[in-house]
């Protein structure tokens, strides 16, 4: 791990504040890094930054709450949202549901001159770089690729074939990484999460 730290260290610069970058900030990284945990602690701890909550059309899971989580909302509701220009982004993830992030809410929370977080996938993030270039685009790094495995099986929310169609799609998401303004090791949830949260001040 301490390796791994050092070469990323010499290979990209430790992430510094934004310089020319606006306060658009886009997490995105491999399948299980966790994302959605180091957006869930930025929520919580860095209450400054204003989390995006996207429109899906998947199923809410349990605890999951419409309009916290996500907009549950059907395949018409979606394909209204995409016609009327309504989504900043929008991509079908993992060959299943529609996910897209409404523009307003970014628009208003930008324009008062707040930080807004995106935590999608890497269609979306590629997606958001062609609509707004300024954008500070962030890429998840698992401290090693066995970690990413041990994750992926080890929170056991997917089968079997699931979970090896995801580490084929996870190994191509990673070598997307040099498309990005930042790259951040997920070996500790609060340091990452703080590290994030420095770009968009
Ligand atoms: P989950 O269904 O596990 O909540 O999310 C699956 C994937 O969808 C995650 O990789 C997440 O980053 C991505 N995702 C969530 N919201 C959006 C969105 O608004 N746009 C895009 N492109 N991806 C999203």
């Amino acid at each position: 791990r301490e390796a791994l730290r050092a070469f990323l260290d010499t290979r990209f610069p430790e992430p510094a504040p934004r310089s020319g970058r606006s306060r658009l900030l886009v997490l995105a990284g491999p399948t299980a890094v966790g994302k959605g945990t180091v957006a869930a602690h930025i929520k919580e701890h860095h209450p400054d930054i204003h989390l995006s909550v996207s429109a899906t059309t998947r199923a809410p899971r349990p605890g999951e709450v419409h309009g916290e989580h996500y907009y549950f909302v059907d395949d018409a509701e979606f394909d209204r949202l995409v016609a009327e220009g309504e989504l900043l982004e929008w991509a079908t993830v993992h060959n299943a549901y529609r996910y897209g992030t409404p523009r307003g809410p970014i628009e208003q929370v930008l324009a008062e001159g707040r930080t807004v977080l995106l935590e999608i996938d890497l269609q979306g993030a590629r997606q958001v770089r062609a609509a707004e270039p300024s954008a500070t685009l962030v890429f998840l790094l698992p401290p090693s690729w066995d970690e990413l495995v041990n994750r992926l099986i080890g929170r056991g929310t997917e089968g079997p074939e699931e979970q090896a169609r995801r580490l084929r799609t996870a190994r191509g998401e990673l070598a997307a990484q040099a498309e990005f303004d930042y790259r951040v090791v997920n070996d500790d949830v609060a340091r990452a999460a703080a590290e994030i949260a420095a770009l968009g001040s």
